[in-house]
């Protein structure tokens, strides 16, 4: 059993960035993080020993620090938390932070905001937070019941497969063959290549391994791409979820990991695997030597 590594996997720097911002003001001062800094059950335990603190909304925070998430808040949402007299720190990652103003934009030269996305996924909410009107679709169904519009500007959330949002942006060009339909492409690039590298992965591999939050999109859309190639799936959130059987008879094993996955638990996994694999090559040797003995 051979283990591969997809090419790009694992934590991205946006998230790397904005857990070192939260330990570092953590340090200085009690915080607390408006969200879940990231969909991983780990890395939010750390965090939680070193005292920071998790509220949903401004008015619950009982700390004179507020940390903004690397997904990103809506202007409102800012302004709100500063009139709590709360000193904000913002770790919205640059690239969620381009999708806004991609967004900004559109609206402001008239077109109709579309959001391609979660309709309660955190960085939506924040993308949408600011506008009056707007639609959040992730399906064909939902692309084919936006209402007509003479223009439609459309983003999407930074962490959607880009197979799917060029696929629906071409269905809302069928469904309003009339409409002008700009789309500005805010996936962002650690997304494109960790869902590339997934595609290929699966496609060489019988068993594929996911790492990654129960609770993180990409890290679920990984489990789905990689599905979608063939490939067995399996999504971990650490080594001790692995189970042995899963891997009888299969040749390659994939590993691949979601942008909020630490690299402690993927080389926790990859370990695990490799000591199954070398355990499997001494059974085989041990079978041929007692054979040719025999
Ligand atoms: S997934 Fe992309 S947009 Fe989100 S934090 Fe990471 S780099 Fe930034």
């Amino acid at each position: 059993m051979k283990i591969v590594r997809a090419a790009h996997l694992g934590m991205c720097f946006g998230v790397r960035d904005a857990i070192v911002l939260a330990q570092t003001q953590a340090a200085l001062q009690p915080i607390t993080i408006l969200g879940e800094l990231v969909h991983n059950e780990d890395v939010l335990a750390d965090l939680k020993r070193r005292g920071v603190r998790v509220a949903r909304t401004p008015d619950l925070v009982e700390t004179s620090v507020a940390m903004i998430t690397a997904h990103g808040a809506s202007e409102t949402l800012k302004t709100q938390t500063r009139g709590q007299g709360l000193l904000l720190v913002d770790a919205t990652c640059p690239l969620v932070k381009s999708a806004h103003r991609a967004l900004v934009a559109l609206v402001g030269r008239g077109f109709h905001p579309v959001v391609i996305g979660q309709r309660e996924h955190v960085e939506v909410r924040g993308l949408t937070g600011d506008l009056e009107e707007f639609d959040v679709v992730l399906t064909s169904e939902e692309v084919r019941s936006i209402s007509i519009r003479p223009r439609f500007g459309v983003v999407a959330q930074t962490t959607q497969p880009i197979e799917r949002v060029r696929s629906l942006v071409e269905i809302l060009r069928e469904t309003h063959p009339q409409a002008e339909v700009e789309f500005v492409d805010t996936v962002c690039q650690p997304t494109k290549l960790r869902q590339k590298s997934a595609q290929e992965l699966a496609t060489d591999c019988d068993v594929v391994v996911v790492v990654g939050g129960a609770h993180s999109n990409n890290t679920r859309e990984l489990v789905r791409t990689c599905g979608l190639r063939g490939a067995r799936v399996y999504h971990v959130q650490r080594a001790d979820d692995l189970q042995p059987s899963w891997f009888e008879g299969a040749e390659n094993v994939g590993l691949t990991a979601g942008t909020s996955t630490p690299d402690g638990l993927i080389e926790g996994v990859e370990a695990q695997l490799k000591l199954w694999s070398r355990e499997e090559s001494l059974r085989n040797n041990t079978h041929t030597q007692l054979a040719a003995n025999f």
